[in-house]
């Protein structure tokens, strides 16, 4: 029987292409709670979202065991929203933001999971660390302060091109740099790369973490 979204039959052939050691993130940004449910009655547990707010409120009215990735710039100031149940925040930028996680998650008794956002595309508008910067981070004396966030690996956005020599080389940079802070940060596990346009790229050059959103859900309408 056909969904009455079309969402089941679209996961069900975005896993099709993806190795079974690699997880999918559905990107569920800006779509509304039935298209998510649907999502989730077809098996689907791990869902992304970019807006602070959004997050709230779709985590309020879906099943409690969806595991929430924010994957969107996160400001320091909203990190409290999240911080009692997100599962795995992906854009970490900056050591500042790092400190309010962990601070924020010790006022639950809880470490959330982080990955640490890696500049990869050769755009103005990406936000992330360099690879010296991230790799200068985990060696700052204050980091080994912080009990209530977990540094599980890195995420990176390539650049939006359909250059395939560039996306390539952007996926190769990430892939070096998570192999590079292994050496210091030794339980890393993740690498968050690809997207609908580029995850097959991003799996070659070693991805663990897919996040899809338009592939599943649809295009989506900013106004
Ligand atoms: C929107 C978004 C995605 C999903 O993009 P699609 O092209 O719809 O698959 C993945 N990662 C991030 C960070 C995003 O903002």
């Amino acid at each position: 029987m056909a969904s009455l979204f079309g969402v089941a039959e679209n996961l069900q052939e975005v896993k099709k292409t993806l190795p079974p050691t690699v997880t999918l993130v559905a990107v569920s940004k800006t779509k509304p709670n039935e298209l998510l449910q649907e999502a989730y009655d077809a098996g689907q547990r791990d869902f992304g979202e970019n807006y602070v707010q959004e997050l709230v409120d779709k985590a309020a009215s879906l099943p409690k065991d969806i595991r929430w990735h924010f994957i969107g710039h996160l400001q320091s100031n909203k990190v409290k929203y999240i911080a009692p149940f997100v599962y795995l925040i992906h854009g970490i930028d900056s050591f500042k933001l790092l400190q309010e996680v962990n601070k924020q998650a010790a006022k639950h008794n809880r470490v959330v999971n982080c990955l640490l956002q890696i500049y990869i595309a050769k755009e103005e508008s990406k936000f992330g660390f360099s690879a010296q910067e991230c790799l200068d981070m985990v060696q700052l004396p204050e980091f080994k302060n912080l009990n209530n966030v977990a540094i599980c690996g890195v995420m990176g956005m390539a650049s939006n091109t359909t250059n395939q020599a560039q996306l390539h080389s952007e996926f190769s940079e990430l892939k070096q740099c998570f192999d590079a802070l292994k050496v210091f940060v030794p339980q890393c596990s993740i690498i968050s790369a690809g997207m609908s346009g580029d995850a097959d790229i991003a799996i070659e050059h070693g991805s663990t973490m897919v996040r899809i959103g338009s592939s599943i859900f649809g295009k989506r309408n900013y106004q």
